[in-house]
């Protein structure tokens, strides 16, 4: 298992690696950094770069893990990627249905894909489902996520590029933003935080601000969250209006 520096979770599992750019949230893919640097250090999970690569050494990993977890699945990758059969699809699902102490984070773009498959697979109460969503160009992607019969659905707004005007987060129980960060980073915008977090106000969506991203979008330069000694400390902070959001769904 791999220990998580991402905020709202607290492990990963890579049951696939690798995967290939959709849409313009892809353009400073981490995932493609990081496969690359393995690749060159010659980590076998990373033989293929970042090519679409079934991890089947590690499918079986959850199964081990005694202590109940919140597992971010295929940080690295898309587990709805063309190129992962439906039969390897309906494996790692089998492995998050047998094991109900875990929780699941899956996240996507490929919310097309969930829907052709969606009927073939047994959505365990442990399996969370998410679309990213960068700009209004591909809010579509939240429509689609709500004809799928997860129990929490969720949306990750990262990296956010734009204002998003889609306001109906009816079903919606999670909502996580952040700004894009790195040397390529684009802007990020205050107006855009707080027109999604009252949306989700407003339809009682646990909202979860992760990070600023780079420190020159934080219009608080005095943000105590920037300092890396502070408890919540993230890249660029993550107060607004001297706030930390950090709530997570109910999943009573
Ligand atoms: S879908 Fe995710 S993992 Fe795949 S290229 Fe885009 S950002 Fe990277």
């Amino acid at each position: 298992m791999n220990k998580s520096n991402i905020e709202w979770t607290e492990i990963t599992w890579n049951p696939t690696t690798g995967c290939t750019k959709v849409s313009t949230g892809c353009k400073n893919c981490y995932a493609e950094r990081w496969a690359n640097m393995q690749h060159k250090r010659g980590i076998n999970q990373y033989r293929n770069g970042f090519e679409l690569t079934l991890a089947t050494e590690r499918l079986n990993d959850p199964l081990k893990w005694k202590k109940p977890q919140i597992v971010f699945v295929n940080s690295m990758s898309d587990l709805f990627h063309d190129k992962v059969e439906t039969e390897y699809v309906k494996k790692v699902f089998s492995v998050m249905n047998n094991t109900p102490q875990h929780t699941y984070q899956i996240l996507t773009k490929r919310i097309e894909r969930v829907k052709e498959l969606s009927d073939n697979i047994f959505w365990s109460d442990n399996i969370w489902l998410g679309v990213s969503v960068e700009n209004n160009e591909f809010v579509e992607r939240i429509e689609m996520l709500k004809k799928i019969p997860a129990k929490i659905k969720f949306i990750s707004f990262e990296p956010l590029l734009g204002d998003i005007k889609y306001n109906d987060f009816t079903d919606i129980d999670w909502v996580l933003i952040g700004g894009e960060s790195g040397g390529k980073a684009r802007k990020f915008e205050k107006e855009w935080i707080i027109s999604i977090r009252n949306n989700c106000k407003k339809h009682n969506t646990a909202f979860f601000f992760k990070q600023w991203g780079k420190r020159i979008f934080n219009p608080n330069q005095k943000d105590p969250t920037i300092d890396k000694k502070h408890p919540f400390h993230a890249k660029g902070g993550c107060m607004v209006d001297n706030e930390i959001y950090r709530e997570y769904p109910n999943i009573e």
